[in-house]
């Protein structure tokens, strides 16, 4: 296919190159991932669980469980599940919220929503013999079914809730993991299984003045109802008579901004970046088409989702939707299944593709928004997949309400907080309530994120052995830290459908559960050679392309705009999920357990 001249495409993909580094260039800053402050000492209060009346006292737990599961999101509600339907019946689960969920426990702001297609994204969706109320389900929903799966499964039993991994320590003599806690707990377990999840700590801007506002703040991800009134689907009262400032605008931002907008008095949204909004359109699912589901329905839409996300070819696009269609849009333009394909040219067709997409992306702005200053400013000059794409059906109008004014901070975000509202482009915004849509920590340490380091054989720590990068089997088991697992996508499968992934991690550490059961095995570690070799494919195979990094605006997806050299060996196994998946199969079909080491 020939490159496409800029008479064919109506602009200028030149000019567009230089407007995105320019836009990126603005936004450029030398902390990078620095300049976030960790919600810590004074700010601990962001931290506190709004969803809790009383907490729950309990007394100090000191007994032995076969299998510990740190985590009680969807990583450790489908291990649950799935060591349950495989005979374990000594499961604990330690999770730090009132109840389960993990990301849908803690966002309950309004709006909130999954921009994955719920029929693969809700995980055990036939087990539970369900079909989720629409396309895209709303938080309560996942919320809901989280609960449902964690009682099925009977993980209510046993479990920590209201609890906070402190320490992990390798008890070699006794062959087991000591687990301490925030409530004083010290129980023992002869497995662990660390499904930490990773977005969940949330963080602030990194500015002056935050303590020393009189007014009300929380972050998007402790709502505090309290205050606004309403529930996740708005009416939120209690801002009829407020002025109330929301910073950031991401994924976040996008679903609450509209509630908000519709219930204060008046609304500041605090722009740095603008975000990608595409079409949403969200639908109730057909009762028809629900009754007419036959048996592995779920499984199959999963793998066709996959298939077409990893560039492969199916039939049908079974869920198509936005995610597919970014993907087939780069695909045919690109040619690259095609008999002529130009090698040397599949990267620029596939930058023409995405400057098309971002063109309809700008044009969907100017269409929808009145005032031209503001849409102009609500249109994102960056790659797409730069940032998270966003898909709102109300976003964009919200700004052509009277009371809501987009704060254009032309890149260099909000500079302090004063103690009246908060201060950017040298003008102070005075508001009763300033809400923080800021985000979650990536890219910090492992340790600093999940709140606890782990100490394997030889008192060697886990921070300490991944100083230079992570070392695992799989992505799964680390040498010298026996009988422990991790479910994350870090040298193991990465999929924009992430519950699929965790599906497949929890039915690798099954397998393995198992054989330690049949072989009468007290520990399993992966061998170091085993790991060697696991960690110089996932760099000789990476996809991390640096290039491609350092020319998007700043965001987590690029460290800020430091693209980090150790996301090579940190990253997801390059060549894809479907070819990972294939291998951790085809290791289990072995039968042997290769590559791990074993004491009776
Ligand atoms: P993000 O990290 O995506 O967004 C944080 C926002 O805060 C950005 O707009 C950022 O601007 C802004 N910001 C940070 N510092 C400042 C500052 N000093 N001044 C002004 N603005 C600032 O967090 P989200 O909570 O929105 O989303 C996190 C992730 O959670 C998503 O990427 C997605 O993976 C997931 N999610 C999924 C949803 C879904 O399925 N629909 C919904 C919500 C979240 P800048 O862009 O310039 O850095």
């Amino acid at each position: 296919m020939a490159i496409p001249t800029k008479e064919d495409l109506g602009f200028d993909p030149d000019a567009l190159r230089e407007k995105y580094r320019i836009e990126r260039d603005k936004r450029l800053r030398t902390d990078a991932n620095e300049q976030y402050q960790e919600i810590k000492e004074e700010y601990a209060a962001f931290l506190d669980d709004p969803y809790i009346a009383h907490p729950t006292s309990r007394s100090p737990l000191t007994d032995e469980v076969e299998i510990a599961i740190i985590g009680g999101g969807f990583g450790g509600l489908i291990a649950g599940a799935r060591l349950r339907e495989l005979g374990f019946e000594d499961i604990r689960i330690i999770e730090k919220g009132g109840d389960f969920g993990g990301t849908w426990y803690w966002n309950r702001y309004p709006g909130a929503a999954c921009d994955t297609e719920a029929y693969i994204y809700l995980p055990l969706l036939e087990e539970l013999d369900y079909v989720p109320s629409q396309k895209y389900a709303h938080a309560p929903e996942i919320l809901s079914h989280s609960q449902n799966i964690a009682k099925k499964y009977n993980l209510y039993e046993n479990a920590c809730l209201e609890t906070e991994v402190t320490a992990l320590n390798w008890d070699e003599p006794a062959s087991r993991w000591i687990i301490q806690t925030n409530r004083d707990d010290k129980f023992k377990a002869r497995f662990v299984i660390m499904s930490n999840g990773p977005l969940h700590r949330p963080k602030l801007p990194g500015i002056e003045g935050i303590n020393s506002f009189r007014g009300h703040m929380f972050h998007t991800s402790r709502w505090d109802y309290g205050y606004t009134g309403g529930d996740s689907n708005g009416r939120l009262n209690g801002l009829k008579n407020k002025r109330v400032a929301i910073i950031g605008t991401g994924a976040t931002a996008v679903q609450c901004t509209p509630h908000v907008g519709e219930s204060a008095k008046q609304l500041y949204v605090f722009q740095r970046t603008p975000s990608s909004i595409d079409v949403r359109a969200n639908r109730k699912t057909d009762p028809h088409w629900a009754s007419q589901l036959k048996p592995g329905w779920q499984k199959e839409r999963m793998e066709n989702f996959n298939i077409l996300c990893s560039g492969g070819v199916v039939e049908e696009d079974l869920v198509k939707d936005g995610w597919t269609e970014i993907i087939r849009n780069l695909i045919s333009m690109a040619n690259y299944r095609g008999e002529n394909t130009n090698w040397d040219e599949v990267p620029k067709l596939m930058e023409i593709a995405d400057f098309q997409k971002m063109e309809q992306i700008r044009n969907r702005a100017a269409e929808l928004v009145n005032d031209s200053k503001t849409a102009e400013s609500l249109k994102p000059y960056y790659r797409q997949f730069c940032k998270r794409p966003c898909f709102h059906d109300s976003y964009l109008q919200t700004f052509n309400r009277p009371s809501v004014e987009l704060v254009d901070t032309n890149g260099k975000g909000v500079e302090r907080i004063t103690n009246n509202g908060v201060l950017a482009g040298g003008k102070e915004y005075e508001v009763d309530c300033i809400i923080f849509a800021t985000g979650f920590e990536v890219g910090t340490s492992y340790v600093r994120r999940s709140g606890y380091d782990v100490t394997g054989r030889h008192g060697m720590t886990l921070s300490e052995k991944w100083a230079d990068g992570m070392r695992t089997l799989h992505g799964v088991m680390t040498n010298g830290f026996p009988n422990l697992f991790i479910i994350s996508n870090s040298q193991a499968g990465f999929t924009t459908n992430f519950p699929h992934a965790m599906d497949e991690t929890s039915r690798h550490i099954g397998y393995m559960l198992k054989q330690c059961e049949k072989e009468r095995l007290s520990s399993i570690e992966a061998s170091k050679e085993a790991e060697d070799e696991w960690v110089d494919e996932i760099i000789a195979v990476s996809r991390f392309a640096s290039d491609f990094q350092e020319s998007c605006t700043p965001g987590y997806y690029n460290n800020e705009g430091k693209p980090n050299p150790k996301s090579v060996q940190n990253g997801p196994y390059g060549k894809g999920s479907r070819p990972y998946f294939r291998i951790t199969a085809a290791w289990r079909e072995e039968g042997n357990m290769s590559g791990i080491l074993k004491s009776p």
